[in-house]
């Protein structure tokens, strides 16, 4: 860079970067992307330069003091990204970089001079100062650490001594994080007898709760779990171990469940439908896209795998996003399988020094492929050959907090920038993406499962009119799930049960005066827990105890209504009592990766039945399960928002198709009080293609994405009247808006948001319906002239995933 001055972005909610000067002698280093020491106020921070700047007026700019990087940090397609983010969603730039660049590596962090072989020999003067105090203390100091030693200014001589290669500059997060390292966990010594129990908790219920809690998790949970997942206090651990009823121990953290593990080596051969499709990816032309349209069991995994094979043949990195981590172990173990070491697992039990570790290793070059979540697609590959996404359809991937990118949307940018071929990948793609087939994606199919294997049979049960079990009293259990459950049983074969609900039922009612049990902080009821007994919010974990009176009329008994997870496996247990159950939601995986080794056991066979939520359909892949039941596919349906049946289609496809993946075979038995609505109908035919015709035609009239985009402006604040002012005021102001410029835009609003209260803050809303181009204008408008951090509060998000 040539200019005398450059923008330097931060860590920091600021709408512009800062300007500062570019002293000659660190000129050369200094380019779009690299990481520069810049004093803020008082400080020395470490900041992005992000592009040059002309002279500021008036003011004089500060001095950049150094440049510890030979080679610019962001590769310029990655700066190219984060500029387009910051322009589509209207955030600051240096909050879109923060989102990109591990904490550790800027910021906060502090520079260290690093003495080079033969520098000790170099110079006297202040020079030759720094580097006496360096061999006196081993070698290596923070740079505030030497000036403040020797009491002058020292960047000038350091940056002099690096230019001589005296000295190296190494960034480090400002506080290491070895605590992180081990976690404090309660283990349950002999369990007291129901008898004994009673005797002894007579008057202390609470520390019953947290025992039968623990004893819920297998014995053992990690005390950060039982106090902000479950709310149990200190004083009620503490009281439980002076009973000597369990111990608190240090426990190694386990960072890593796939370091150390060789992975699962993938089949070596293609099908020819494989080959098929991996030719299509490899005739794209750089930058161009694909939707990979497979059914579920139709090897999807090895045409991604053979595709970042090929890109690394030809030098290339690679890019595989996936929508979880901890639930797509065996997808990470395939990749592991087949890249062994090249591969860099970006999960989020990383450290925020582990986290810049690998941040490193692939911008270095030494990893070539990076597998993670939605954040994932920032990874440093300095040459990027392709990006896949798997799954995605899946919700997750849009950023809930600014910028609120999504990841598929950034992942076409970059692949642009870069020249790099994007795979989307799904058996049940997004409206928007196959709303793009043709346009700017390429449709590949691959339409039947490996080896000419059988969809799973699906069987729609009716629930009004079907017989049930009488038994099961609130669970809904007919006779064809029944047989067809205690059959895969005797075959000694294993069964997955959907529901997805958590807690034990969803509500507790007043027989007498109606009146339904409600957080409140939050406007949602009450789900009611069984071990921990207790009524939990599931927006804000905030709980009350179970057994009260009606507050309103005082009825002593309140009834549960609607099924969780909890009472289910009950019901399992007794009427299956032989069966080795497991169970799978937030509630029992309380570790980072308690899901792994459930569904490790699982794999091995030490489970006949896993039940769960929608944690147990994404991409699971057991030959032995051979038949899958989905208790109630209704729970989603009506959901006040605009892609419930999308979710629900997805959902019921998505577990579908873990039935029948092995030689065996499989079927799928569904019950539902709505056989008729679209999404379960096709679900129940394997027909994502007819769901997609009918879902993009109903999303016409009313129009929503992909026939128009939308903003969603949402208002929040602890004050109710506040907010309703502030939305009317923010909905006036777009109606004005849209009638100066005379916009194609419909303003919808302001209303309360179908959530209208969550954690004591009410939420209303103003919607903005209109082609993308205006949307985004009226985004970035909205978001300098609208959007404020203070009371209430207002953000305006592009794209919104969800309008609850
Ligand atoms: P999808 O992701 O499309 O649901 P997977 O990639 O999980 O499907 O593949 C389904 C199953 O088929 C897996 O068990 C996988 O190992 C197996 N499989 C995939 N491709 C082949 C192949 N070419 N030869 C043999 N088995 C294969
Ligand atoms: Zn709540």
């Amino acid at each position: 860079m040539t200019a005398a001055f450059g923008q330097v972005a931060l860590p920091l909610p600021l709408a512009q970067p800062y300007t500062y000067r570019i002293p000659e002698a660190i000129a050369d280093r200094i380019r779009p992307g690299a990481r520069v020491v810049v004093p803020v106020r008082q400080r020395e921070m470490v900041g992005i330069v992000v592009a040059e700047a002309p002279p500021p007026e008036g003011v004089t700019a500060r001095d950049i003091l150094s440049a510890p990087d030979p080679e610019p940090a962001l590769t310029s397609p990655l700066l190219g990204t984060a500029q387009w983010m910051a322009g589509y969603y209207a955030a600051p730039l240096g909050l879109t970089l923060k989102a990109m660049l591990p904490a550790a590596l800027w910021g906060e962090s502090r520079v260290i001079a690093v003495l080079a072989r033969g520098g000790e020999r170099a110079t006297g003067g202040l020079g030759g100062e720094v580097l006496d105090w360096l061999m006196r203390k081993g070698g290596e100091g923070a740079v505030p650490t030497i000036a403040r030693a020797l009491k002058r200014p020292v960047w000038d001589a350091v940056n002099r001594l690096v230019r001589v290669g005296a000295l190296t500059l190494r960034v480090e997060p400002a506080e290491t994080d070895r605590l992180e390292a081990h976690e404090r966990v309660l283990v349950l010594g002999e369990p007291p007898s129901l008898l004994e129990r009673e005797e002894q908790f007579k008057r202390a219920k609470e520390q019953r709760r947290l025992l039968e809690a623990v004893e819920e998790l297998g014995g053992r949970s990690p005390l950060k779990h039982l106090h902000d997942q479950l709310g149990f206090s200190a004083a009620v651990v503490k009281a439980l171990v002076a009973r000597g009823l369990a111990t608190i121990e240090e426990e190694t953290k386990l960072r890593d469940p796939f370091a150390g593990h060789p992975g699962t080596p993938p089949p070596t051969d293609l099908t020819p439908a494989q080959r098929t499709a991996l030719a299509a990816i490899e005739a794209l032309p750089p930058g161009g896209a694909s939707l990979l349209f497979g059914v579920t069991g139709s090897g999807k995994t090895l045409v991604y795998l053979e595709a970042i094979r090929a890109a690394m043949a030809r030098g290339k990195g690679a890019i595989l996003l996936v929508p979880e981590i901890s639930l797509t172990p065996q997808t990470v173990s395939r990749v592991r399988g087949a890249f062994g070491d090249q591969v860099a697992v970006l999960h989020s039990g990383l450290s925020d020094a582990e986290r810049a570790d690998a941040w490193r290793a692939i911008r270095s070059g030494e990893k070539s492929v990076a597998v993670g979540a939605r954040s994932a697609i920032f990874a440093p590959i300095p040459d990027l050959g392709v990006i896949v996404i798997d799954e995605e359809h899946e919700a997750s991937y849009k950023n809930g907090e600014s910028p609120r990118y999504h990841a598929r949307d950034v992942a076409y940018v970059r692949a642009r920038l870069e020249g790099a071929r994007l795979v989307l990948g799904s058996a049940t793609p997004s409206p928007e993406s196959f709303g793009k087939v043709g346009e700017k994606l390429q449709l590949i199919r691959l339409p039947e499962r490996v080896g000419g294997r059988p969809m799973p049979k699906v069987e729609v049960v009716d629930l009004r009119h079907a017989e049930r079990i009488r038994e099961a009293g609130a669970v809904p259990w007919s006779s064809a799930l029944d047989t067809a459950v205690q059959s895969t049983l005797d075959r000694g074969e294993q069964a997955l049960l959907l529901l997805n609900r958590r807690g034990f039922a969803s509500f507790l009612q007043c027989p007498s005066c109606g009146d339904v049990a409600q957080c409140s902080q939050c406007s949602i009821s009450l789900t009611v827990h069984q071990a921990p007994a207790g009524l939990r919010c599931h927006y804000c974990n905030a709980s009350e105890p179970l057994n009260r009176a009606c507050p309103k009329c005082g009825h002593a008994v309140q009834r549960m209504r609607g099924l969780g997870t909890q009472q289910l496996e009950r019901w399992l247990a007794t009427r299956y009592p032989k069966a080795r159950l497991a169970r799978m939601d937030l509630d029992t995986t309380s570790t980072r990766w308690s899901h792994h080794r459930i569904l490790e056991s699982v794999g091995r066979g030490d489970v006949d039945i896993l039940l769960g939520t929608q944690m147990i359909a994404k991409g699971l892949d057991f030959p032995n399960v051979t038949l899958v039941g989905v208790i109630d596919a209704d729970t989603g349906v009506y959901l006040p928002d605009f892609r419930s049946a999308e979710r629900t289609f997805q959902l019921l496809a998505q577990v579908a198709g873990r039935a029948g993946r092995g030689p065996k075979g499989g079927r799928v038995i569904v019950q539902t009080f709505r056989p008729d609505h679209h999404a379960i109908r096709h679900a129940a035919a394997h027909d994502t293609e007819s769901f997609l015709a009918e879902e993009l035609a109903m999303r016409e009239s009313p129009p929503y994405p992909p026939t128009v985009a939308l903003a969603n402006i949402l208002v929040s604040g602890p004050d109710e009247t506040k907010v309703g002012t502030a939305a009317a005021d923010a909905a006036d102001w777009c109606r004005g808006l849209v009638a100066q410029h005379n916009l194609p835009i419909t303003v919808l609003g302001p209303v309360a948001s179908p959530l209208a209260r969550i954690k004591g803050r009410w939420r209303w809303h103003v919607v903005l319906k209109g082609p993308a181009e205006e949307i985004g204008r009226v985004t970035r408008y909205a978001a300098t002239h609208l959007a404020r951090a203070g009371e209430p509060r207002i953000v305006v998000d592009r794209d919104p995933g969800s309008m609850l």
